[in-house]
């Protein structure tokens, strides 16, 4: 590390941190001298350089991924452990937050994210993720046959929009898998601006705890401390802006000792019952079929299909998403193998995988993390979750749907599986958010509406822990979206 003093230091560069350090070093300056920033963006995965090319990818990358996911870049929550974050490993179904999130987030929280304000930050994500829709040559057959289906039951389907680029479509995005090409856009394009703006990245480096010093009953920001292998050390910076994810992030501040007196008893030393609380997740649930015909040109997948809504409340809780996604999936031949359509043993077995991974086929049901849900986020990682009781019915009516649409497309062989079950032991997932949230009232909210806690000086949060929760069922365009927001709200309030 080349230096130990910063006037920032960014914990986490995955799909928030990334941006965020590269357009604060870019736009920001040292608010006394001037001068420019000295940014530490600090990652606790590997980082592997080198010119990012879409469509070809990073040539280090390329040596140490297959397409197939490697749970050694992945912590134990399912999100990626690497420069570029979660963006990295995403499935890449992309959607802009809605108007009813934008009024969510007003009425819930109180935080002035408006539609209007947001504007620059939508213009910013769409030119850099090149949000787009695909050519109607990738829909595979599966998702022809969804959109017939869901029309002749009086829906309307949407196409699916997408973010890549140069991509060839080989479809094994679709299930957490790292592009090897790098054509699903990811934050690593803004790994070029940081570096070009000065921003020093430190991987393979964990933080372990935010330290501040305690002022009453508030605390001020004085760097942090991290492990490094066998080494630890100390960096110095008077703001620390955390970026670690919806699960990484409570954790951190909880090891740091702020938090909740009833989780944190003697190690709590700044309170906020917040911290890790609020948790809110979308469920999504596949209903499989089986084909009697392949649905698939051969070798391809496609994720991103159509979608439709059945609408539920009017503030758009209880909508049920319904989606193609899974109409034209990547099939491995060892899913295919193991899962519940293959015949155990033998000759049957045999005939059944000569076909199996293009016929194996489904659809998707969705529906955002309800505000009555309760969730939060344990100092272990572990997780609480409740769902309202209200979204089973929906699920329930949903699976029901769900068929009706496969039998529409022809499926007869279809798994529905016990959706309540399903629901009641649901713990959130890669696309949750909300563990600490932002909002106006320091009894609800860790962040203000512009991203520095509530209780701490000189602490800024921005990733998917800060979104209250959101309607689309994607997480990723979303957390984009106000990280760019909060970019410059936070370069205006800090180094200007
Ligand atoms: C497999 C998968 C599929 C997905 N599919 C989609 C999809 O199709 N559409 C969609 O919209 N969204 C999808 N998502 C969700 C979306 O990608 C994530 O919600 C989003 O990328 C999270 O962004 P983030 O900045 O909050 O966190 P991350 O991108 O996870 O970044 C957090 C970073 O902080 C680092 N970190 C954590 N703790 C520490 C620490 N103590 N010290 C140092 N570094 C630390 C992590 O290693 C990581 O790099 C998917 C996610 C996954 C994992």
């Amino acid at each position: 590390m080349q230096q130990q003093n910063y006037d920032l230091i960014v914990v986490g560069t995955g799909t928030a941190g990334t941006l965020l350090a590269a357009r604060i070093a870019q736009h920001g300056v040292h608010p006394q001298t001037g001068e420019p920033l000295r940014i530490a963006s600090i990652e606790a995965g590997p980082y592997w350089q080198g010119e990012l090319r879409p469509g070809y990818g990073i040539p280090s990358r390329r040596h140490m991924i297959t397409n197939l996911s490697d749970r050694r870049y992945q912590w134990p929550s399912g999100f990626a452990r690497v420069v570029g974050g979660s963006s990295t490993h995403w499935g890449n179904a992309s959607l802009f937050p809605f108007d009813s999130d934008y009024l969510r987030w007003q009425n819930e929280t109180g935080v002035d994210w408006t539609r209007d304000k947001l504007k620059d930050a939508v213009a910013e994500v769409t030119q850099m993720y090149n949000f787009h829709q695909a050519p109607d040559t990738t829909r595979g057959e599966g998702n022809r046959l969804f959109r017939t289906a869901a029309r002749q039951l009086g829906y309307q389907p949407t196409r699916f929009p997408m973010t890549r680029t140069n991509c060839l479509y080989c479809g094994y995005c679709g299930s957490g898998y790292m592009c090897r090409t790098d054509s699903k856009s990811s934050s690593l394009i803004y790994i070029p601006i940081a570096e070009k703006h000065g921003v020093e990245i430190i991987p393979d480096t964990e933080v372990e705890q935010v330290l501040f010093d305690k002022q009453g009953e508030r605390g001020r920001v004085t760097g942090v401390s991290y492990r490094r292998g066998n080494q630890t050390g100390e960096l110095r910076a008077s703001r620390v802006l955390l970026s670690c994810g919806v699960i990484n992030t409570p954790i951190l501040l909880m090891r740091s000792g702020y938090g909740s007196k009833e989780l944190l008893g003697d190690k709590l030393v700044v309170e906020n019952p917040n911290v890790g609380n609020h948790y809110n997740s979308d469920q999504a649930f596949a209903v499989t079929a089986f084909s009697d015909k392949p649905l698939m040109e051969a070798g391809r997948g496609t994720n991103n299909g159509d979608y439709f809504f059945d609408y539920g409340e009017r503030d758009g809780d209880l909508n049920l998403m319904i989606s193609s996604n899974y109409a034209n999936r990547i099939i491995t031949p060892q899913s295919a193998a193991i899962g519940g359509y293959a015949p155990e043993f033998g000759r049957p077995h045999k005939e059944y995988m000569k076909t199996a991974c293009t016929r194996i086929s489904g659809v998707l049901m969705h529906q955002t993390g309800h505000k009555n849900s309760r969730g939060r986020v344990l100092p272990d990682g572990s997780r609480e979750y409740s769902s309202d009781p209200r979204m089973i019915q929906r699920f329930e009516e949903g699976g029901q749907l769900c068929r009706k649409v496969l039998e529409g497309m022809g499926l007869k062989k279809i798994r529905l599986g016990n959706v309540a079950e399903r629901v009641r032991a649901y713990r959130g997932n890669v696309h949750a958010m909300g563990s600490c949230r932002a909002g106006v009232d320091p009894r609800e909210s860790v962040v203000n509406p512009r991203f520095e806690s509530h209780d701490i000086d000189g602490l800024l949060v921005c990733d998917g822990s800060v979104i209250p929760r959101c309607g689309s069922s994607e997480a990723c365009i979303p957390i984009v979206t106000v990280a760019a927001f909060a970019w410059r709200r936070i370069v205006e309030d800090h180094f200007s």
